[in-house]
């Protein structure tokens, strides 16, 4: 199975310049005092997934810029670079820039647009739209408060099954 190995920040919220987080493991685990840019971590995995500002705890992505929260960018752009090794153990290089609020999208430095972006991630199984690979702070808790139906209905999203569940239920019956 593949894993993210690295993520490569530049002046994305609470990291000035060019910073590397990671290597990781295949299990890792963040720990930190409140404040000190834990959730920043899934937001920049959040942003270099393609996720929208509203799901990254912003209103309009040029806050993700470092300094931007209290009014005072440091750069006109910001980027998140996802280094993850598939099952070849060969990198994939994903990468979205912000510039004010509009986005760039690169894969292995190759400009790209959002759906072929998407569509690329989609094939190594991340479908960001359907929530299957991030759980955000306090999401847990909504995912355990759900009843069977909603359940099921979240686990047909994220295994892109909705779309044959039709088909199923007449053959079920048939
Ligand atoms: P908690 O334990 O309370 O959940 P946390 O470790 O998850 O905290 P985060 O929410 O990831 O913390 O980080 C909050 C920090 O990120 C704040 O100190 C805030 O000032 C900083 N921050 C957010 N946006 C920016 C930005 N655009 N530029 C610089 N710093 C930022
Ligand atoms: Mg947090």
């Amino acid at each position: 199975m593949g894993y993210l190995k690295q993520l490569d920040v530049d002046n994305f919220k609470s990291w000035r310049g060019k910073q590397v987080i990671g290597p990781f493991k295949r299990f890792n685990c963040i720990i930190g005092t409140n404040g000190s840019g834990k959730s920043n971590v899934m937001d920049a995995l959040g942003f270099v997934m393609g996720e929208r500002a509203s799901n990254l705890r912003v209103k309009h992505t040029r806050e993700l810029i470092h300094g931007a929260h209290i009014g005072k960018p440091v750069s006109k752009t910001a980027s998140v670079t996802m280094r993850y090794c598939d099952d070849d153990d060969e990198e994939l290089n994903f990468c979205r820039t912000v510039s004010g609020d509009s986005s760039e999208y690169y894969i292995k430095g190759k400009h790209v647009t959002l759906a072929k972006y998407t569509g690329e991630l989609e094939k190594i199984g991340i479908v960001v739209k359907a929530r299957n690979c991030l759980v955000y702070q306090g999401a847990v808790e909504s995912i355990a408060m759900k009843n069977a139906k909603e359940r099921t209905r979240m686990f047909e999203r994220i295994s892109n099954s909705l779309e044959l569940a039709d088909e199923y239920e007449k053959k079920r019956a048939a």
